[in-house]
């Protein structure tokens, strides 16, 4: 009988866990191995892509890819883990609840947004957090369109000036003025916390935050936070008032809570807290990845982000390790030593920075066709073909 891994998530991180480890047992010439992917859908869908317009259009098919490699896939919604029993409890597409068993488990399945119970945001906010909640945006801002002129109409407020808010906000006068025409008056504003623009970038990479949000007419309320959201706007924490037909939360993400049964450390995120290779301590047949994992990337203090360029290596080691755990091979530590950033600012261009002290390499339209590079083509999947795929999946080949 064959043993089975399976995973959890068909994001970034569980899709190249399974392509992973399809590569590692094809490689040891071991057809006793099954790889298996529970996902609601077997689709990648490319969360940095969501600040995007038809944002319908930022999802890959994973079937040519996973038929090509004989990865198995359950469409369904895992609910819980059982540990001391190693199988997953799931709802299948008609609703109805099973289990399937596994011999190696990978938690594979993201995070998602938190309001930190702000009144009135689950009712009154948008979010780009998810393709349906990013398509409802979409669908909101293009029905404004046919609403009488007025200055709410034409405001979108923007909650948190973090890396999505920044390339939402600064998307986001073109976009308007595409719908409302280019001599509306259109307003964006940031509402963040902190005190500076762009406050946790490095010095080089905060002035140009700055320089394209003045140039772009973004305004920043710095020191500022939201104290509740209605139909016609946001009132701030300190009592003034933003009229807007349009809020859209962006601060606060969280690791998925799949797996709180488990009895392991978690971080301020949500993440379980991982072996070098990515083991849940405790668990040896169950690993984390991606937005679920907290992993030292090197030896000098830094850990994975919960960004894409993690996950997609954090995955690959996971897929890896599980496979190596189950043909009785030695495991690889995780390590990713590169670190690169690269926001989009809009009709303004983009920048990239390297180093985890971000310095800045690109800017304006050079940085742009660097960003386009990177989330339409380096992050989709590989082409559904053995070879390339599994060149791609190698764990130890550069990504970054
Ligand atoms: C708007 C936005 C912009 C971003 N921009 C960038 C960027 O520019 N650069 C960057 O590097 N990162 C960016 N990120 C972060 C990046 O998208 C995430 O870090 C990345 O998607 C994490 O990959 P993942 O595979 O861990 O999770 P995800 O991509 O979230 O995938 C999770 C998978 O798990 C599945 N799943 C969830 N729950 C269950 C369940 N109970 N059962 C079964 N399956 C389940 C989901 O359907 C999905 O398939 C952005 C994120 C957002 C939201």
């Amino acid at each position: 009988m064959k043993q089975r891994i399976l995973i959890i998530g068909s994001g970034f991180a569980g899709m190249w866990a399974a392509v992973s480890a399809a590569r590692l047992a094809y490689l040891q010439n071991n057809d006793a191995v099954e790889i298996a992917v529970l996902a609601p859908q077997p689709e990648l869908r490319v969360r940095p892509r969501f600040y995007e317009a038809n944002v319908a259009t930022t999802t890959a098919d994973l079937q040519p890819l996973f038929a090509e490699l004989d990865i198995r896939f359950i469409t369904g919604h895992a609910e819980r883990i059982d540990a001391a029993e190693n199988r997953v409890w799931y709802k299948t597409l008609q609703s109805d609840t099973t289990f399937i068993p596994y011999d190696k488990l990978i938690l594979a399945s993201g995070s998602h947004l938190h309001h930190f119970g702000i009144k009135g945001i689950a009712e009154y906010g948008f979010d780009i957090d998810q393709l349906d909640t990013a398509q409802r945006l979409e669908d909101h801002l293009n029905g404004l369109k046919n609403q009488p002129e007025s200055a709410a109409r034409n405001t979108v407020v923007v909650c948190g000036g973090g890396f999505t808010g920044i390339e939402l906000a600064t998307e986001l006068p073109s976009r308007l003025k595409t719908l409302f025409g280019p001599h509306s008056k259109t307003k964006v504003v940031v509402v963040e916390k902190g005190s500076v623009i762009g406050g946790r970038y490095s010095e080089a990479l905060r002035n140009i935050i700055r320089e394209a949000s003045d140039e772009l007419g973004v305004e920043w309320r710095l020191n500022a936070g939201i104290e509740m959201v209605d139909a016609e706007g946001v009132t701030l924490q300190d009592g003034s008032r933003i009229n807007a037909s349009t809020v859209v939360w962006t601060a606060g993400v969280k690791a998925n809570p799949l797996g709180e049964n488990l009895t392991a450390d978690r971080d301020a995120l949500g993440r379980f807290v991982v072996s070098p290779e990515l083991q849940i301590p405790g668990y040896s047949n169950i690993y984390a990845t991606g937005d679920m994992a907290h992993a030292k990337t090197d030896d000098v203090g830094n850990t994975a982000l919960m960004t894409c360029q993690h996950a997609i290596q954090l995955g690959k080691f996971a897929g890896h390790n599980a496979a190596a755990s189950l043909l009785g091979m030695e495991g690889l530590p995780y390590r990713q030593q590169n670190y690169v950033t690269c926001l989009d600012l809009g009709a303004w261009g983009a920048v990239y920075t390297e180093g985890w002290d971000q310095q800045v390499k690109l800017v304006r339209e050079e940085g742009k066709k660097l960003k386009i590079a990177i989330t339409n083509e380096l992050i989709y999947p590989p082409k559904a073909d053995r070879e390339i795929a599994f060149a791609a999946a190698d764990p130890l080949a550069k990504f970054v």
